[in-house]
Parts: C-alpha cells; sequence; structure tokens
C-alpha cells in the first residue's frame, strides 16, 4: 500500500514511522511518500494529515489544490488519519476565518481548546477498542465540539471527545506519532473498518 504524509509542516518523519510500522505489523508492504503539491493523493491508498498550524497547512492545501483531491479520496472511501491540527483541517468548521476546512468530517473544533488550562500534557487514553491505554500528547490540541450523526466518538478526555471517526476519516485532537505506539495508526490505516491494509481481503480474513 501507498500512504501519502501531507508535508507542508509538522511531524512528517515520526508519522512515517508509526505507519511503516502499523503495516510491519501487518505484515504489509508500505510505501510512505511525502505531498507538498497536487498530483500524488491520487496514487495513494491511505492519506495522514499531520498536526502543525492549521491555518498555515489549510492555505497551503487550498493553494495547491491538494484539498480537493482530499475530498475526492475521502469521497472515495480510501483512510485519512488527521491528527491535532488536521482534525481542524479535516472538520466542518473550526470556527475561525483563517481556516479553510476540508469539512470531510461532521464536526465543529475548538482550536486551542486546552490551551488555556495547560499548553502540553500527555495522559493515558482509554481509545475504544483498545485493551491498553494509548499514551496521547496533547499539544495546544483542539477539542471536538459538535459531533455529526455519523461520526462516532472513539475517546474522550475530561468529557471532550479527542478521538473520533467517521467512515474512511479518524481524527484525534492528540499526537500519536510522538509515543512510539502506532496503535492508532494501525485503527486508522489497517483495521477492519479501514481496510486498506488488506490488499487481498480473502487473505485477511483467512489469517484473522
Ligand atoms: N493549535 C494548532 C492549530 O490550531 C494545532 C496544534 C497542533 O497541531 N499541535 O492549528
Amino acid at each position: 500500500m501507498k500512504a501519502g504524509v501531507i508535508a507542508v509542516q509538522g511531524d512528517v518523519s515520526e508519522h512515517a514511522a508509526a505507519i511503516r510500522e502499523a503495516a510491519a505489523a501487518r505484515g504489509v508492504d508500505a510505501e510512505v511518500v511525502e505531498i507538498r503539491e497536487s498530483g500524488i493523493v491520487p496514487s495513494c491508498d491511505a492519506l495522514l494529515v499531520p498536526g502543525g498550524e492549521s491555518t498555515t497547512i489549510s492555505g497551503l492545501l487550498a493553494d495547491e489544490g491538494i484539498d480537493e483531491e482530499i475530498r475526492a479520496h475521502v469521497a472515495d472511501g480510501d483512510p485519512v488519519l488527521a491528527t491535532c491540527a488536521g482534525l481542524i483541517v479535516a472538520s466542518r468548521d473550526a470556527k475561525d476565518d483563517r481556516v479553510a476546512t476540508l469539512d470531510v468530517l461532521d464536526v465543529t473544533v475548538d482550536r486551542n481548546a486546552f490551551g488555556r488550562q495547560a499548553d502540553s500534557f500527555e495522559a493515558p487514553l482509554d481509545v475504544t477498542g483498545f485493551d491498553e491505554p494509548f499514551p496521547a500528547v496533547f499539544i495546544r490540541a483542539p477539542v471536538v465540539d459538535e459531533v455529526g450523526e455519523d461520526v462516532t466518538v472513539l475517546a474522550r478526555w475530561d468529557g471532550d471527545a479527542v478521538a473520533v471517526r467517521q467512515g474512511p476519516v479518524v481524527a484525534t485532537a492528540f499526537h500519536p506519532e510522538l509515543t512510539g505506539d502506532s496503535r492508532i495508526h494501525d485503527l486508522a490505516f489497517f483495521s477492519e473498518e479501514a481496510g486498506v491494509g488488506s490488499v487481498d481481503d480473502s487473505e485477511s480474513e483467512a489469517t484473522a
């Protein structure tokens, strides 16, 4: 499988490593490419929109025409993992005119919602389907505010939704690439709900 990481800014190499690790654990051969221009997204089986600054990321996606490519990718049912600023960019509304949201995830977000309380922190997070808590690193993180009816909340912190799924899109308010734990990348790209890792579906069923 080919995974594309939007490489405008953010933890590109950490995400690439987590994707490779999750793929290897599933016995999937993964190629990771960095995306800074249009024309690459259509060849990717899975996409990652990392953290950074949502105003910058969304502006560049729009300038380069990558925004439309991501919308088409999601419309095709192909998986996306959006983290932190990526969640903000993926949302329906970031309540901030400086962010051109992709509207591929039916949520609204509050940018920097934790910022007032704690700039960054790590928390053991219970995530639906995980046996052990996930070590979640929050860095000037948003929280999910309104959640559309097709959106499943996968994790909450202090009552607020911080990990969600809608169809092929998984989004986290935290940074899953910083702790060497690739379960979120696995969930987004290789789990049964995502279904890309299984290049050959019959084979994955046989080994399941
Ligand atoms: N606060 C940033 C924003 O609003 C997101 C921070 C992050 O990605 N770690 O875009």
